[in-house]
């Protein structure tokens, strides 16, 4: 049994006024979609739970079937994932900027003019030491990076030194516990709460402490660089500070197939993604023309899941650009990204036994930013309860047989649909 799970990022929406009210995906023309509806078992799903707009982090998290709210506690680790770095549960890991600072220590430039060609100053950086801790500093695209630290007694409780504003200086990182700290294995829960708290605060001002050296450093090693020697030269503000945000634990996932029976393939242009798939033990590759927008090459992306779907139970097809024409508020890119989408949807029928179509959030256009607005959901494939609905669409959905399900949910029914599931008592 081989199934295609097909998540179209940000796609649904909410009624459009210049769409007659419709919705993006009600209006745009989707045969295979349609077809999949009406022979499919059809529903709403809550990707975290209703009423929370999910990043699309926490998202594919919970369409793994984890619970967001026990392994996340920051997106770093599935940034740094995604970029390839081996994480072990513990580590603790940033996302990173390369910034120019003036003269006086302001930040003149949150991403040094977009600089490029970061890779002379990447190598650079990782002869930066810190006492009792490895650390892993990795370029990704364009003057973005991730820190990793690894070592024990680490926390994800501190502050970012990005100001996230220009004109301001890098902030010094602090310990900053928060309300909810997300349970962690090897984390041993003490009763009182005092020692635990004290406990927590000395492992976040330990990390506090590494970063800001690491901060330090990495100015002293990247202001007297060569590349950014050559920046000024030219004119051009050089990379010269590391600024860093999003700090959070690397968790441990029970791995997909150990949890579910399923092996699990990604295809995904987005690091992140990708990163929360490596980390959920799923084989992740990359695609060649697969750009994480509209202009992405979707028969590319078709063909990969194809090839990975003859040794693999499911494929997860990630497919970005529906979500950056929401927050554009563009609808008419919608519309027409949406029916690229169900083009390639076709070849797949004869080819796999399940697919499952749906949205990791909505994304409308008039929001501009991720909604808590459930998104629809269909299953088709043997022994599917086919229900009433005929086509796919927000609201056509609401009416099917699935009901409201959580994101979480959806793996596990598809595993048992698939006889992969184990009976839970006797
Ligand atoms: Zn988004």
């Amino acid at each position: 049994m081989r199934a295609l799970v097909v998540i179209c990022d940000g796609m649904s929406d909410r009624p459009v006024p210049e769409l007659a009210n419709k919705t993006p995906l009600e209006i745009a023309h989707t045969p295979n979609m349609d077809w999949l509806a009406k022979h499919g078992i059809c529903g709403q799903m809550d990707a975290i739970e209703p009423g929370v707009p999910p990043g699309s982090d926490t998202a594919h998290l919970a369409l793994l079937g984890y619970n967001p709210y026990e392994v996340y506690t920051g997106r770093g680790p599935f940034e740094a994932a995604g970029a390839g770095i081996e994480l072990e549960a513990g580590d603790v890991a940033f996302r990173a900027n390369f910034a120019t600072v003036d003269n006086s220590g302001v930040v003149v430039d949150r991403r040094a003019g977009r600089i490029q060609d970061t890779a002379p100053l990447e190598k650079a950086l990782q002869q930066i030491k810190l006492k009792g801790v490895r650390m892993i500093f990795r370029r990704t695209v364009g003057h973005r990076g991730v820190l990793v630290l690894k070592g024990s007694g680490l926390s994800h409780e501190v502050s970012d030194s990005d100001p996230h504003a220009e004109g301001k200086r890098p902030l010094e990182i602090v310990p900053a516990l928060r309300e909810q700290e997300t349970a962690l294995p090897g984390y041993p829960v003490i009763a009182g709460g005092m020692r635990k708290y004290v406990l927590r605060r000395n492992r976040a001002a330990k990390t506090a402490k590494l970063l800001n050296e690491f901060s330090k450093k990495a100015h002293e090693i990247l202001k007297k660089h060569e590349l950014n020697m050559e920046r000024e030269r030219k004119g051009l503000p050089p990379a010269n500070y590391i600024l860093l945000r999003g700090a959070g634990v690397v968790p441990h996932l029970v791995p997909l197939e150990k949890r579910l029976g399923l092996k699990g393939a990604c295809v995904a242009a987005a690091a992140l993604v990708k990163g929360v798939c490596r980390l959920a033990g799923l084989t992740v590759v990359d695609v060649a023309g697969a750009t994480g927008n509209i202009h992405t090459d979707l028969n590319a992306k078709a063909k990969a899941s194809l090839k990975l779907l003859e040794d693999h139970d499911f494929v997860l097809l990630h497919i970005k650009g529906l979500d950056e024409a929401g927050h554009d508020g563009n609808a008419r890119a919608k519309v027409e990204f949406i029916e690229r989408i169900d083009q390639i949807l076709a070849q797949f029928l004869d080819s796999v036994d399940y697919i499952v179509v749906t949205a990791d959030h909505s994304t409308p256009v008039s929001v501009r930013n991720h909604s808590a607005d459930p998104v629809p959901v269909v299953i088709y494939g043997p022994g599917v309860r086919r229900d009433g609905v005929e086509r796919f669409g927000e609201r056509e959905v609401a009416g099917g047989g699935l009901g409201r399900i959580l994101g979480r949910h959806l793996l596990p029914i598809l595993a048992d649909l698939m006889n992969k599931s184990h009976k839970f008592g006797a």
